[in-house]
């Protein structure tokens, strides 16, 4: 318990506002959390749900400048620029391009090692609190692939998770098939990561962490934030379409809406959205085993509650374009090549379509710690792929510098003001 507790703003209600209000609350705070959705409807609701400790590897690498015009050249490709967004984009695009050097690849997975690798010891706590075990499997990920090339291409990668320590099984032809007899036989080689776990309803784990902290005597109030007041460099309120909303300090986890929250707080920060798509397949006739990424086409397998969800793809087209449905027809015309059982054609009736923008930095890296205009707002948007992962320990930390105390990681990468 942390004495004054505070009144404390949590702008957002994606799965990194819910962490972070649960974790604010265990230090006694008031936690108001402002989302005009309902808690968990942003890009935490669609994801593909894994909590892939492993995920260190930073987007953006050496290859990037010779990968890219491939994948825009291929309609049914992994990466899509609508042209209209072209222009607005580039700058953007150039950042990450030249965030993929392999001196700054080094510091930008150490920092997102310091934030993944405690993802399930954060997460289960607030899972324990709000009693949702059955929304979060700890059996580990599947990534497979069709030919030595495929592997060796993506070799760099998991040199990067052998340096951190990353633990994985590699499995051959036969051992794919023994660990997932549905998966086609085209598969030669799989990697097992025991480590991971994910979320069966992304969506509903965080509803039941908000329910959780309302039910404990927070608030969510249907609001969208606006702006600040200030006093000095002391923070009075947050200005929201339905009036101010007194607090002492304010955290800002809007996700791919965060930029202008956090211009109106002193910082400009290159946030894009990385739009990304799903199809829920409802009654599906197999089910993979564990969430299983198709290494060669980019997208990932989830089991989830309500299907097998199919998700992936990035588009870069802003946050106001309406979605192509066509990138989510891509994801269903390709998971008949992974898994033979479901590629059939389906009914409008047997699937649901989604999008929704992945909150990302041209540095692969969140944006974490206090605005230039008051130490009262903090950050804490930005988690890109890996915003599920991500989160709980967010919430540690966040938790961490709202009560005073000494970060418990470095947050020297994450500094709104590196760019
Ligand atoms: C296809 C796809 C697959 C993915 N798979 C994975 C995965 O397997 N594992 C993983 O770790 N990550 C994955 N991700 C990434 C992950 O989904 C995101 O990083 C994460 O959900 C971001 O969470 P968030 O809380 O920051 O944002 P969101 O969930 O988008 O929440 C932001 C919230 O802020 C609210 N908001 C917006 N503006 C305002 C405002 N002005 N005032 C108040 N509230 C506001 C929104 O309504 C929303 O509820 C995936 C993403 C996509 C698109």
């Amino acid at each position: 318990m942390v004495h004054p507790s505070k009144t404390v703003a949590v702008i957002g209600g994606g799965m990194v506002g819910a962490c972070i209000a649960r974790y604010l609350q265990r230090d006694g705070h008031n936690v108001i959390i402002l989302d005009p959705n309902e808690p968990g409807d942003g890009a935490s609701f669609g994801n593909a749900g894994c909590f892939n400790p492993s995920s260190l590897v930073p987007i953006a690498g050496p290859d990037t400048f010779k990968q890219v015009p491939g994948y825009l050249m291929d309609p049914l490709g992994p990466l899509s620029i609508r042209w209209s967004y072209l222009l607005q984009v580039t700058p953007w695009l150039v950042r990450y391009g030249l965030a993929g050097v392999p001196e700054k690849i080094k510091h930008q997975s150490l920092a997102l090692k310091s934030i993944l690798s405690r993802s399930l010891e954060a997460l289960m706590p607030l899972v324990d609190d709000c009693g949702a075990h059955d929304l979060v499997r700890r059996d580990g990920i599947l990534i497979v692939y069709r030919s030595g090339q495929s592997v060796a291409s993506d070799s760099r990668g998991w040199n990067l998770r052998r340096e951190h320590g990353i633990h994985w099984e590699e499995l051959d032809r036969d051992a794919v098939r023994d660990f997932d007899p549905n998966l086609t036989r085209d598969i030669q080689f799989g990697k097992f990561v025991p480590g991971n776990g994910h979320t069966v309803n992304p969506g509903a784990l965080v509803k039941e962490i908000v329910r959780h902290v309302v039910q404990s005597g927070g608030q969510y109030r249907k609001v969208r934030a606006t702006d600040f007041l200030f006093n000095g460099d002391k923070l009075q309120a947050v200005l929201t379409d339905h009036g101010p909303v007194t607090v002492d300090m304010a955290v800002v986890a809007a996700g791919a809406h965060s930029k202008a929250l956090a211009r109106a707080a002193g910082n400009s920060v290159p946030l894009e959205s990385e739009r990304g798509y799903h199809v829920m397949i409802k009654t599906p006739e197999v089910r993979p085993r564990v969430p299983t990424t198709d290494s060669d086409h980019k997208f990932v397998v989830t089991p989830m509650q309500e299907g097998v969800r199919v998700a992936g793809t990035v588009e870069l087209a802003g946050l106001d374009a309406k979605p192509n449905w066509k990138r989510a027809e891509i994801l269903l015309n390709r998971i008949g090549g992974l898994y033979p059982a479901l590629g059939k054609t389906y009914r409008p009736d047997d699937f649901t379509v989604w999008m929704g923008h992945r909150p990302s930095l041209p540095d692969s890296l969140p944006v974490m710690g206090r605005s230039k205009r008051s130490a009262d707002v903090i950050y804490a948007f930005g988690h890109q792929h890996v915003g599920m992962t991500a989160a709980p320990y967010t919430g540690v930390i966040i938790a961490a510098l709202a009560a005073g105390r000494p970060s418990p990681v470095d947050l020297t990468p994450f500094q709104p003001d590196r760019f």
